[in-house]
């Protein structure tokens, strides 16, 4: 049998990172909590028989969310053999809530008290002797990142493991633990022994309770017991609870534990990354400057290389020229140099720009920056009644978007979670990058500023929806508690950022060789096939089977401003993967991609930006409607979430482009009437009254306290 120990703490204390040091995995590491939303398993390197499981990062062991409760289930249920509580050394109080509910469960514990490099950075002094010695547990110093104190660490937990270890006893004040005992002798004889339970029944914790088989009256009792604790501390039994834990905290480290107090550097830079005014507009120059090398200077650099001289002069003319020399049939020449070249090439064009702008958007993630973008949009959403916790799963959407809508996960809130669902996917994530690449190239002259439009109306997009959403039934009642951590800055580490760079790049590479592929493949033959004549050759003009289906659609998207039937074709197959709407450019014509976006949108930069709008906001790729659908769980909400972003996507793209066309002197009276009647009702949904003072905060007492 092998020993099964499992990693917990609270979010972003390092988990991972220890996980990874300890297995010599590559799983996943945020800069920010909520990031390992199920549990991993791997085989520690240096003990054969133990197998390490990382656990979903929490606050308590109160099941508030869905990870406290895999957490809280896995640790009761499956029972492993030791425990490393990895806390944050720089936050020590505030993890320790954990830890003194770990200790009630009786399970073997040992204390990583990780990020000591930070620590002894700062000049915070912590005697880890001694509070070991009065928490009674063992306590080891490590630092994840540099690997080190993590042998000493595994051996105290191995051994932990075969020893008998029994749960921490009396850590509350007098009246608290007289309740407690109160309730422990209510418990049946054979359950009773493990405190855990005793606090939790006292805390009216159901769960416990069923598990327990505590019949009714006996549960009447605990309730009474309860009450009266209540009246005589005046508190509620949370409040109640909670301080106990923090006044016994305060107690194990007032004389052990001592700050530094000169304002670190992270303070200093916090004190302008975050002000009130500067904040957003610095995060908007930060963007700009992002979007004006990947996608201007360096990017477009590199792309133009790719997509005009090694595709556009070299590959497809060159294996076109090969093709012809050695008299293959014509229809195989178009096949490979348009259909496949084309369209595969036209994606692959955009991967250097890709690549540097994950590069850009992992080094702001592992330095911390994001972080603090999280933190200023939560305080942005909160004034407007929403979550900030909503924007870590858009955060990482704007890798992916699966991934983004699998983090909303630790949304408590099932009303929270559902809205986050919904809107996650209008952030604009790297496939939807070559849309904007495109346009920005074939239109603007490259400008930096569409790429950051683009990153901003996503944005945007969320906090309106948000707001209209959350005022419907389906979404009102209180935001989600969340709390942000602003981890120190670091320099980011060229390994996490490589990593996340590679993994997320060679995704799309692989995609442009299957799916692309294919979808360029089927573009190809649907164009070049009529219904009238069979297969156009070049010089031939015939419509093609192509042509009919996307003239069938295309009038519907002619009050956004493209209703030609490429544009169509383009956005329809944008469903499959975004990319495919770049693929569909290039596979379309013998022209560069972005010649033939320029003759389809006839020069105009108003038609072109609505276009990509619409490609942006609508609904996603089928990858990420399959995950909508997963975290969804139901047929009704998936549908509801795809109808809803794509109507709001046509909304916006109408008004935008019916004023603008209005402001060009092109308007239409219809057209603009329609965009009135649209933003009176988007007025009306944003406007409407709704009271947003009761906000329940008992959840994020725990918070406060520090
Ligand atoms: P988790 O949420 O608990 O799994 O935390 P992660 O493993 O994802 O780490 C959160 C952040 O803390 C990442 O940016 C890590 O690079 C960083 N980190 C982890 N351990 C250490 C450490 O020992 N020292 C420092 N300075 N940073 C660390
Ligand atoms: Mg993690």
């Amino acid at each position: 049998m092998s020993i099964k120990i499992a990693l917990i703490g609270n979010p972003n204390s390092g988990k991972t990172t220890l996980f990874n040091a300890l297995t010599g995995m590559n799983q996943y590491v945020g800069n920010w909590p909520g990031v390992t939303v199920e549990k991993k398993e791997g085989k520690i390197k240096s003990a054969k028989d133990a197998v390490l499981t990382d656990l979903p990062g929490i606050y308590s062991l109160s099941p508030y969310t869905p990870e406290e409760l895999v957490a809280r289930n896995y640790l009761t249920e499956e029972k492993p053999d030791a425990v490393i509580n990895v806390i944050d050394g720089t936050n020590l109080e505030r993890n320790l809530y954990l830890t003194t509910q770990l200790l009630e469960l009786g399970i073997p514990t040992v204390v990583a008290v990780n990020m000591m490099d930070v620590v002894r950075k700062k000049g915070d002094k912590i005697d880890l002797e001694k509070i070991s010695e009065q928490l009674g547990c063992p306590m080891i110093e490590v630092a994840a990142i540099r690997e080190t104190g993590i042998d000493s660490l595994i051996s105290q937990a191995l051994s932990l493991a075969e020893a008998a270890v029994s749960d921490k006893k009396n850590m509350f004040p007098a009246l608290v633990e007289e309740a407690v005992s109160h309730v422990e002798k209510l418990i049946p004889p054979m359950e009773r022994g493990l405190r855990w339970h005793a606090v939790k029944l006292l805390e009216g914790d159901k769960s416990v309770a069923a598990a327990l088989s505590i019949d009714s009256a006996v549960l009447e009792k605990i309730s009474a017991i309860r009450s009266r604790l209540e009246q005589r501390l005046d508190d509620s039994i949370e409040g109640i609870v909670t301080d106990a834990r923090y006044v016994y905290i305060t107690d194990i480290t007032k004389n052990h534990y001592q700050k530094s107090q000169k304002p670190d550097v992270t303070e200093k830079i916090d004190r302008i990354i975050t002000h009130r005014i500067f904040a957003l507009p610095i995060f908007v120059l930060v963007m700009l400057g992002v979007y004006a090398v990947s996608i201007g200077t360096v990017g477009a650099l590199v792309t133009d290389f790719m997509n005009e001289t090694l595709f556009g002069e070299w590959i497809i003319p060159g294996v076109a020229g090969f093709l012809e020399e050695i008299e293959i049939a014509p229809w195989l020449v178009s096949l490979v140099a348009n259909g496949i070249l084309g369209g595969v090439g036209a994606v692959l064009g955009f991967v250097p720009q890709m690549i540097i702008l994950f590069l850009l958007l992992s080094i702001l993630e592992d330095c911390g920056y994001m972080s603090r973008v999280a933190f200023i949009m939560d305080r942005l959403f909160r004034g407007l009644g929403l979550s900030g916790k909503s924007f870590i799963p858009m955060l990482v959407a704007s890798g992916c978007g699966v991934p983004g809508v699998m983090a909303s996960r630790t949304i408590d809130s099932e009303r929270d979670r559902r809205m986050t669902v919904i809107t996650t996917c209008f952030i604009p994530c790297g496939a939807k990058m070559p849309i904007v690449g495109l346009i920005a190239g074939a239109l603007f002259g490259g400008s930096a500023w569409i790429a950051t439009s683009a990153y901003f109306l996503g944005i945007g997009a969320v906090v309106i929806s948000g707001v209209m959403l959350k005022k419907l039934k389906l979404f009102s009642g209180e935001p989600s508690p969340f709390v942000m951590e602003l981890p120190p800055y670091h320099l980011p580490l060229a390994k996490n950022i490589l990593k996340t760079t590679w993994e997320r790049s060679w995704s799309f590479v692989k995609r442009a060789g299957s799916v692309i592929l294919l979808a360029s493949l089927i573009i190809w033959v649907l164009n070049s096939l009529s219904f009238e004549c069979g297969y156009i050759s070049e010089g031939e003009t015939g419509t093609s089977i192509l042509e009919n289906l996307g003239s069938l659609i295309a009038w519907v998207f002619a009050p956004l401003g493209f209703g030609k039937w490429e544009a169509a074709v383009a956005t329809i197959l944008g469903l499959v993967a975004k990319e495919e709407v770049v693929g569909v450019f290039g596979t379309l014509s013998s022209m560069s991609e972005a010649s033939s976006a320029y003759l389809i949108f006839e020069g105009s930069r108003l038609c072109a930006y609505s276009f990509m709008m619409f490609n942006l906001l609508c609904a996603p790729c089928f990858a990420a409607m399959g995950a909508i659908k997963k975290e969804m769980n139901s047929p009704k909400w998936t549908a509801f979430a795809l109808g809803y972003m794509t109507a709001f996507a046509y909304s916006v793209c109408l008004i935008t482009y019916q004023l603008g066309a209005l402001f060009t002197g092109n308007g239409s009276v219809l057209g603009t009437a329609a965009a009135l009647l649209l933003l009176a009702v988007f007025g009306y949904f944003i406007f409407r009254k709704k009271d947003f003072s009761i906000i329940d905060f008992t959840k994020q007492r725990l918070f406060k306290r520090q």
